[in-house]
């Protein structure tokens, strides 16, 4: 029997459950707008924090057989990136690894979902036949946000030396070491 393709916009639930299939992928964090938004852009430089980072994540369904026959859906979700976020002591970037790993059970209709998911530990979702794992996976990400980013060490305010990130990301130089070059001077060497 031929795997089946599994649409990570919209996810057949049940049926990537009962395979027990999992789906696995990188997205732009330019694509995952809240998210984005959260990060910071890099100062001076003109680029959006957010291009050229991704999200990584990855997906398992499970039917879980249950005493008596029955069987619960169950969906395992894990995701990670690395976003620059504005440190809170010093107020330049920071990057800051960012995981998120839960899993959620589907019952069927939205109000056995949302009573289930008050009264027990587990998270608890409406099963949908196209769900948009997109969102899903945004959502845990902005929950696992740290509340206080900030540098282990936050850097002296001193021109930052080259990074590996080239001189794209590289702060100007500060105007008085300009000032210092040119009254040094290279012919009184
Ligand atoms: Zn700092």
């Amino acid at each position: 029997m031929a795997a089946r393709e599994f649409d990570p916009f919209r996810l057949d639930v049940e049926a990537f459950a009962k395979e027990g299939a999992s789906l696995a992928g990188r997205w732009p964090l330019a694509q995952l707008d809240r998210l984005g938004e959260s990060a910071l852009a890099e100062p001076d430089s003109g680029v959006d924090a957010a291009s050229g980072r991704e999200v990584a994540w990855q997906v398992r369904g499970e039917l879980r057989a249950l005493r008596g026959g029955d069987s619960q859906i169950w969906l395992h979700l894990s995701a990670h990136a690395e976003l620059p976020l504005e440190c809170q002591r010093c107020l330049k970037p920071v990057i800051s690894v960012v995981n998120a790993a839960r899993s959620f059970l589907f019952v069927r209709g939205e109000d056995a979902a949302a009573q289930l998911d008050a009264d027990s530990e587990d998270d608890v979702l409406a099963l949908t036949r196209a769900l948009d794992l997109r969102e899903l996976i945004e959502d845990e990400l902005l929950l696992a946000l740290p509340l206080v980013p900030r540098h282990d060490v936050c850097q002296s305010p001193l021109p930052m030396s080259a990074a590996d990130d080239g001189a794209a990301a590289e702060a100007p130089p500060h105007p008085f070491a300009e000032l210092a070059s040119l009254k040094r001077g290279p012919r009184l060497n």
